[in-house]
């Protein structure tokens, strides 16, 4: 059996930085097992790119359970099967979200150390910013962030239809407010995707004391006498199981699904379901898959008045030009995530006292993710998700052999204020489209559709088309020690079994008001200090 000093089991947006962190210290041994395969693709590189990714690239291939307040529907509900998780394949969104939701992580969750002073700090020391240095941003970390490339006159009219009704347009929504609409910045760098395999993983590839296995699919953790000591693992197409022993943690990077589905496979969770699959209780934990979050989306698409969107690069040949471009200019529609624009705003002219609970994308075509509609001619997209869900779902096993996919029930809409506070969103959205200054672009709603306009049909609107923002987090939530909901405490350090530590999305109490790569990465450089002992930034 080989022995290191950490195994950390994922290889995605946390996974990538804990390596990197870690094997910093020489005299450190620390093994990295992902999965999925490599990013050698272009289609991961290239920003453009995110158009296939929901379409079944770099992925398990999930879907929820149905979805009793959507009339039951199943949801796909892509998650990364690559090295760089998420950051290989989403939409390169760079956002942090408001400093109340930290100030909440605290203040609601006990989430000692994770006020948004204590965590800005970790922002900044990932961050490569080719724009900003100030107070919230710097330049010079393995994650290149930038702004858009070559962004299109349409975004400049989206911007002017929101001051138009009042919702200012702002440069920095991770500066000192978040409220407006704009460019978002990217994790991008030189035109291509800054994935945390990219910034983090490739520069310290070389290093003796980190080996990285992919396709290698962490099976259980292994536990002697109350400590985690290593993990079984299957590799490369073999079957038999491989054991690597950990001397001092194993550290669980599986994301807000799979780690909840790693504890469970390993008799590490609620006593009664894992009972009811025949897994022996390791220990009884029943926050472990309980608290999931998530956002979820409502979209207005809409048919434009010519070309203005990405739409015609569907056909072979645009695409092959947009390919030269972007090969010899670094520009153009490959450079474009496809939804650089956007912004956060209010639902409820209540919440203006805290943070916005809106957050709009801004689609340049129509079909860009899986299952939203492809017009004929050119379309656009506008996304809307309510921020602040307070529905609460779960992650289960669906049987005890790991190569099941899991039970996935993000219970949307089952408090019917989120219901109520979406379905407001889209409004919203609706009416930037129907501003003056998108005349010019945008002929006419498609969908929903102009006839739909009762509460009630824009819900059957909704149950039809609907669609998750890839945002799920707080399976293995944070939390005091003492409160049977929390599975890690503020070091991250498993309540129940020694040797164990959980680092990514799913220790969120609560998702932030954003996308969840950079809240994700945040996690994973804090972590790292906790890990090795060190003071905060
Ligand atoms: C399609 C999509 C679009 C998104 N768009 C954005 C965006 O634009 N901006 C943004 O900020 N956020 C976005 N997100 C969300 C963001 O990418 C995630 O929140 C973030 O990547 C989560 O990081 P993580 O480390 O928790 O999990 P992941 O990055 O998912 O990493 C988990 C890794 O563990 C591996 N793994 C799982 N189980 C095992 C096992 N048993 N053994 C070994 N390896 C295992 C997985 O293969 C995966 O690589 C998007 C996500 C998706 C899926």
């Amino acid at each position: 059996m080989d022995t290191y000093d950490y195994i950390i089991t994922g290889g995605g947006s946390a996974g990538c930085v804990l390596a990197h962190r870690l094997s910093a210290d020489p005299t450190v041994r620390v093994l990295l097992l992902e999965a999925g395969g490599t990013d050698a693709n272009l289609l991961f590189a290239w920003p453009a790119g995110f158009a296939k990714m929901t379409k079944g690239i770099g992925s398990w291939g999930w879907h929820t359970v149905p979805q009793k307040h959507l009339k039951n529907r199943v949801l796909r509900f892509t998650q990364a099967k690559v090295i760089g998780g998420g950051s290989s394949i989403n939409a390169q969104l760079y956002t942090r979200g408001a400093a109340a939701d930290y100030d909440d992580w605290v203040s609601k969750a006990g989430a000692q150390g994770w006020s948004y002073r204590e965590v800005l700090p970790y922002f900044k020391r990932s961050e490569n910013n080719q724009r900003f240095v100030n107070e919230f941003h710097a330049y010079g970390g393995p994650l290149g962030v930038s702004n858009p490339i070559s962004p299109l006159p349409i975004c400049e009219a989206f911007f002017q239809a929101g001051q138009e009704m009042g919702i200012p347009f702002n440069p920095d929504f991770n500066g000192a407010a978040q409220d407006g609409l704009g460019y978002y910045q990217l994790t991008q760098l030189d035109a291509r995707r800054s994935s945390t395999a990219k910034g983090f993983l490739d520069p310290v590839r070389g290093r003796p004391n980190l080996t990285v296995k992919l396709h290698a699919q962490a099976l259980r953790i292994v536990t002697e006498r109350g400590r985690a000591t290593g993990i079984d693992y299957v590799a490369g197409g073999h079957r038999t199981p491989a054991r690597a022993g950990a001397a001092r943690e194993v550290i669980v990077s599986s994301g807000a699904f799979g780690s909840p589905k790693l504890l469970m496979q390993s008799g590490i969770g609620p006593a009664d379901h894992l009972r009811s699959l025949g897994i022996d209780i390791v220990a009884d934990a029943p926050g472990v898959g309980a608290n999931l979050q998530d956002h979820l989306d409502l979209f207005v698409i809409a048919e434009c008045t010519g070309d203005h969107t990405y739409d015609k690069y569907n056909q072979p040949h645009h695409a092959a030009l947009a390919g030269l471009q972007y090969l010899l200019l670094k520009n153009g529609p490959v450079a474009s995530s496809l939804f650089e624009t956007g912004g956060f705003w209010y639902a409820e002219p209540q919440n203006k006292d805290r943070s916005p609970d809106i957050q709009f994308h801004l689609g340049l075509g129509s079909g860009i993710e899986a299952g939203m509609a492809r017009l004929r001619n050119a379309g656009v997209t506008l996304n809307s998700a309510y921020l602040r869900p307070r529905s609460r779902g779960t992650v289960r096993l669906a049987s005890a052999d790991p190569a099941a996919a899991p039970l996935i029930d993000p219970n949307y809409w089952a408090d019917p204020h989120d219901r109520a506070m979406a379905i407001k969103g889209l409004r919203v959205a609706r009416e930037i489209m129907g501003q003056p200054a998108l005349r010019r672009y945008v002929q006419s709603e498609v969908l929903p559709g102009r006839t739909l306009a009762s509460d009630d049909e824009l819900f059957d609107y909704a149950c039809l088309h609907a669609k998750t923002d890839h945002h799920p987090v707080g399976t293995c939530r944070i939390g005091p020690a003492n409160d049977p909901a929390s599975v890690v405490t503020p070091d991250l350090k498993f309540i129940g079994l020694d040797g164990l530590r959980i680092v990514d999305a799913s220790v969120m109490p609560f998702v932030p008001s954003c996308n969840t790569n950079a809240p994700t990465i945040m996690v994973a450089e804090k972590a790292a200090d906790l890990i090795l002992g060190r003071g905060p930034a």
